[in-house]
């Protein structure tokens, strides 16, 4: 059974159906659109999807190549990075709903899979020598299973239910988020913008889809700012070249938001009990920057099909299934551990510029002759933000 149909439970859910296993995928929710996810899938995402055989579904969602990136600092642009920057393929933009509700529709497909939205798991259900044998539902139901995959996300009440500790890292960030009308210009020009400047810092982009600009406001873990619209207008002007910022106030009354999104970073440094496994952010919540936590997500859902398929397909007992959990985490923290870093150093860098107007002011005049060495630096550092830490093959 699977907990939680996000980018992780989902994918896994599909990979176990199709290759005959039964499983039965639980989702508090009966809509995927409920709540802000990211959109950005790098090209390592990409080609998870293509390793699932998912290209076709693919290509009927709405999406978005990225064709850059782009960074100001005080209005002057240090630099632009064309995309796909050394990859096989662009950062794409996929609304995670379409994605998500195209990914369980395929799996219905499956007599082997039994889809359970708007319930809620309760707790985790135990044998008496202690293994995990299942979960409790609303109303005290239980519902029994061989294995239990937790993927319920950064706040994962399996993941407390089962007592396995979090080692957090502090984030430097929160973000508020906004949405838009979308500048016909951005639109074309279809890069990700980061804005740094007085008063603050941001990162933009026009969506998949619907025509919009999300807009990322940074703030400081915890900070919460109280302004009318008008005034949001405002502080977006101020770090936007003037086309931009006539767009934003003149759009002040149609901007939406904020929404808080408190950004949570960490690592379970066990991922399993007898019956249990944490994957995705339930096991290591990721940080937003670079758009890395749905690629981790669906690149744990290969990893541990690898490992789970070729055993629930023979019927396995639980002592070989609980055998090969550690395998799977041992097989997957490495990169994980390594994206945390390369993220929160990213982060931290520009919560450095957001903070330090005298940083600015030294950079700002300096970008044309900065500009092309800070951009080399960067790409560098986004190669395997991009492309993965480790190779990952579904094997299955
Ligand atoms: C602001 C922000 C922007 C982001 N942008 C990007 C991006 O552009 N690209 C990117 O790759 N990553 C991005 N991320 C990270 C990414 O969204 C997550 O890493 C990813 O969604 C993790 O996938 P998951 O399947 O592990 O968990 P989730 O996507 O969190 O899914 C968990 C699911 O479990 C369900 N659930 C929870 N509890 C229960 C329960 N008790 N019973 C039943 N169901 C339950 C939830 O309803 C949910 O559907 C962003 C994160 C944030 C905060």
């Amino acid at each position: 059974m699977i907990v939680g149909a996000g980018p992780a439970g989902a994918s896994l859910g599909l990979l176990l159906a199709e290759r005959g296993v039964r499983v039965a995928l639980v989702e508090a929710s009966r809509r995927f659109d409920r709540q802000f996810r990211g959109q950005g899938l790098m090209p390592c995402g990409l080609e998870a999807l293509t390793q699932m055989g998912l290209e076709p579904l693919l290509a009927d969602l709405p999406q978005r190549p990225l064709a850059g990136w782009s960074f100001s600092v005080n209005g002057r642009e240090l630099f632009d990075a064309a995309e796909p920057l050394g990859s096989a393929r662009p950062c794409t933009l996929l609304p995670q709903p379409a994605l998500l509700a195209a990914l369980v529709q395929r799996a219905r497909q499956q007599h082997t899979f039994a889809w359970m939205p708007g319930e809620t798991v309760q707790g985790l259900v135990h044998q008496q020598e202690g293994r995990i044998a299942g979960v409790r539902l609303s109303g005290n139901r239980v519902l029994a299973a061989d294995l239990v995959i937790a993927c319920d996300g950064r706040a994962s009440g399996l993941r407390r239910a089962a007592g396995l500790p979090i080692v957090s890292a502090p984030s430097p960030i929160d973000v508020l988020w906004f949405q838009l009308p979308a500048h016909p210009r951005c639109s074309a020009d279809n890069r990700f913008m980061v804005l740094l400047g007085p008063g603050g810092g941001c990162s933009l982009f026009p969506a998949a889809e619907g025509g919009e600009l999300q807009l990322g406001w940074l703030v400081g873990p915890g900070e919460r700012i109280t302004r009318s619209p008008q005034e949001w207008a405002e502080a977006f002007a101020a770090l936007a070249p003037a086309w931009l910022a006539a767009h934003f106030r003149g759009h002040a009354t149609r901007i939406r938001g904020p929404e808080t999104l408190s950004v949570q970073v960490g690592c379970c440094p066990r991922w399993q009990q007898p019956g249990l496994l944490l994957l995705g952010d339930a096991a290591h919540p990721m940080n937003p920057v670079r758009a890395q936590g749905i690629n981790m997500a669906l690149r744990d859902a290969i990893v541990a099909a690898n490992w789970l398929v070729p055993l629930l397909q023979q019927g396995a007992g639980p002592q070989a299934v609980d055998a090969v959990l550690p395998r799977i985490q041992q097989e997957r923290q490495a990169e994980i551990q390594w994206a945390q870093r390369a993220q929160q150093a990213e982060a931290a860098q520009g919560d450095l510029l957001r903070r330090r107007p005298e940083l600015r002011a030294l950079l700002a005049p300096l970008a044309p002759l900065a500009g092309p060495l800070v951009k080399a630096l960067w790409v560098r550092r986004q190669r395997l933000l991009r492309d993965g830490f480790l190779p990952v093959r579904l094997r299955v």
